[in-house]
């Protein structure tokens, strides 16, 4: 539930002002930053500025990580649908070994197809979650099927006649699994969703089936369900299918062990036990080894380098409960952990402060370690799209009593921002000269922040009332949640508190951010989405509801305005001081609705502000949006480490950067793949 993507509209703006402090010294290659582009993506490369000066012990450490974080990119194409590793694998040999036209449409169709699917993990889109259309015919595909030689076809799952028979229907059907996650108020979610987290079994009985499962008096609950299919076997019985070794999924965690083993080797403590444990809990498979480990984790705030690797979010599953497999490998980025740490000191001052009602504030704030990053290595389900603030782990009662780790990472907004130089966006949708102005000189710094502010302050902040399991909101927990951590950043961005900690300059930075947000969450992030859709992602929605409530409340005092000139729509903001007003009646309504479990008055701020969307507005945002050539959604390829050896002894990790997307999904596919097709 707590990952934070780069969605707000500094992402995809010009930026010209970006500090290259960091990034300055060393070689800055020629290569662009745009490796690839394709519909609406474009893949970007990132540069991992300080590894070269990490010390050899290190530098292992993140080597042995980082081939770790490769192991798991099939589980995640399992786990998002049962047919993707089939299909993926069908693709790529027909990609390898077609001898056809490679100049015809139907090629480039399905060459885009391709490059799509390594993109999203599999064949529904990664953000919106519907399947995609090939523009290329069934026809065409099976005759190329059909012309590769059937040894470079992914037998295992069966025939070719069976493989034809499971795979082209799921990919040119449009009917079928139409969604890998459908959670349309009042249908079976678990039914409609082609994820593959369930096999066989309805909503209701999945519900039943944790709920007879979870002890209700624990104080100190596993996250029932998290690392498992839930399935129901041909007598009727339903059972969970565990991911370790030696359950499903196990080949693929064997060789993600076997590099944590080699990683624990080099490891000092306290990173060598906490290894040792994470180890232990993919060969047993027991939640509450996960939850050990975790602890154990949370509290390591002295290691230089650091890592997620597991089973941890669950926003892939209709029911919030089992969780998709992802890894990262990463350091620590000194000067920018500066921000951070200061936000961290004043936690409680931030807590005791906030709007929100006092019997949900938390009395003492625990364990608030934040700090900046920059990644290595990005796998699973942080690849290649990935979020650029972390903040684990993810159980509610670990969280409370040891505290949660956040962090932000700096060399992904970086390569962010360097791919979007000089693309149009703000000239477009940015109506007025001084919100241009503030935007270009502190966006960057307005959007930094308000992720600190999330990540290490908003999700941390707040407690339950007592009787409250934390699980009353459902479905609708990731939008509200993502709200509540989003509007504790905004609410205190434009505190004069800020100024007076040096975090910035003047409060025109949270002007800044608030303008910016407004404008993306009302208006410029339904780029994102297709025609005649309304919104459906967690954070989206939190973006367009935190927009829309506050200018339904703000009507009266005009606080922000639809504005139209030459026949273009416009959104400002007129009363930033009144908006951080609002900000903070909004996020005391949330508190209190996460505080309670009051599901109904969740559900009613979702489904009223967060959800529809205006088809008129919708359009000519997309029109406008479409005339600039920006793709909405970007992704990222990894480097490379390479064990440079001396006379039989390891004496250097060296970095080696790649610009070809494709080429890397191969190699992946080739190296990094230990999965049957079917699992
Ligand atoms: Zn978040």
């Amino acid at each position: 539930m707590k990952r934070f993507f780069i969605l707000s509209v500094m992402t995809i703006m010009a930026v010209t002002s970006v500090s290259t402090a960091s990034y300055g010294k060393g070689k800055e290659d020629k290569h662009p930053w745009v490796v690839d582009r394709f519909d609406d993506i474009k893949v970007i490369r990132y540069t991992v500025p300080g590894f070269e000066e990490l010390p050899l012990q290190e530098k292992l450490l993140a080597y042995y990580l980082s081939q770790a974080a490769k192991c798991g990119r099939d589980i995640l194409f399992d786990q998002n649908f049962k047919y993707n590793l089939p299909i993926r694998r069908t693709l790529e040999a027909v990609y390898v070994n077609y001898k056809g036209d490679k100049k015809s449409d139907e090629w480039r169709a399905f060459e885009k197809y391709l490059k799509k699917v390594w993109f999203a993990n599999g064949i529904h889109h990664h953000y919106s979650n519907d399947k995609f259309t090939p523009e290329f015919t069934q026809a065409w595909f099976e005759a190329a099927m059909d012309s590769v030689p059937v040894s470079s076809l992914p037998l295992d799952f069966g025939t070719v006649e069976e493989l034809k028979a499971a795979i082209l229907p799921a990919m040119f059907d449009p009917e079928l699994y139409a969604s890998r996650l459908d959670q349309r108020a009042g249908i079976d979610m678990v039914a409609a969703s082609a994820g593959n987290y369930y096999d066989g079994v309805t909503q209701a009985e999945a519900e039943q089936f944790y709920n007879d499962m979870a002890d209700h008096s624990d104080p100190h609950p596993i996250s029932y369900g998290l690392n498992s299919q839930l399935t129901k076997g041909e007598d009727g019985i339903i059972r969970e299918r565990v991911w370790r070794v030696g359950g499903m999924y196990s080949s693929a965690i064997e060789q993600i062990t076997g590099w944590l083993e080699l990683a624990e080797s080099v490891a000092e403590e306290p990173q060598k036990s906490i290894i040792s444990s994470l180890i232990e809990y993919y060969r047993t498979g027991d939640l509450r080894r996960f939850d050990e480990y975790n602890i154990a984790w949370v509290r390591d705030t002295v290691s230089n380098i650091d890592f997620v690797n597991g089973f941890i979010e669950d926003y892939g599953d209709p029911m919030g409960r089992k969780a998709s497999w992802e890894a990262n490998v990463n350091f620590r980025d000194e000067e920018a952990c500066k921000r951070t740490q200061i936000i961290s000191e004043n936690a409680q001052w931030f807590e005791d402060n906030s709007p929100v009602d006092p019997a949900f504030k938390k009395k003492q704030v625990k364990g608030v370690s934040a700090k900046v990053i920059t990644v290595a290595m990005l796998g699973g389900d942080c690849y290649p799209s990935t979020p650029i603030g972390i903040n684990l782990p993810n159980a509610d009662w670990i969280r409370k009593e040891y505290g949660s780790k956040s962090v932000t990472i700096d060399n992904i907004t970086y390569a962010y921002k360097k791919a979007a130089e000089g693309n149009g966006f703000t000239e477009e949708f940015v109506l007025r000269a001084e919100d241009r102005e503030r935007l270009e000189r502190y966006g960057k710094l307005g959007d930094d922040l308000h992720t600190d502010l999330h990540e290490c302050l908003g999700h941390g902040s707040g407690q339950l009332a007592p009787g409250t399991k934390g699980n009353e909101l459902k479905s609708y927990s990731s939008t509200l949640e993502e709200t509540r951590a989003d509007l504790f950043g905004l609410y205190y961005l434009g505190d004069p508190k800020m100024v007076e900690l040096g975090l910035i300059p003047s409060l025109d930075v949270a002007k800044a951010q608030y303008a910016s947000y407004i404008m993306n969450g009302m208006m410029t992030q339904l780029s994102r989405i297709e025609k005649g859709k309304n919104v459906e992602e967690a954070h989206m929605r939190n973006r367009k509801m935190i927009a829309e409530w506050c200018y339904e409340k703000g009507l009266a005092d005009n606080v922000i305005e639809w504005v139209k000139k030459d026949g273009k729509t416009y959104i400002v903001v007129n009363d930033f001081d009144k908006l951080r007003e609002l900000f903070g009646q909004m996020l005391r309504e949330v508190q209190r609705i996460k505080s309670e479990g009051d599901y109904e008055a969740g559900k009613e701020l979702v489904e009223r502000y967060g959800v529809t969307v205006d088809p008129v507005l919708h359009n000519e945002v997309l029109e406008r949006y479409g005339a600039l050539n920006i793709e909405p959604y970007g992704g990222f390829i990894n480097p490379d480490y390479r064990l440079v050896k001396r006379k039989g002894k390891v004496v250097d990790v060296e970095i080696v950067y790649n610009y070809d997307y494709a080429g890397q999904m191969l190699e992946y596919s080739r190296e990094w793949s230990f999965l049957p097709s079917k699992n």
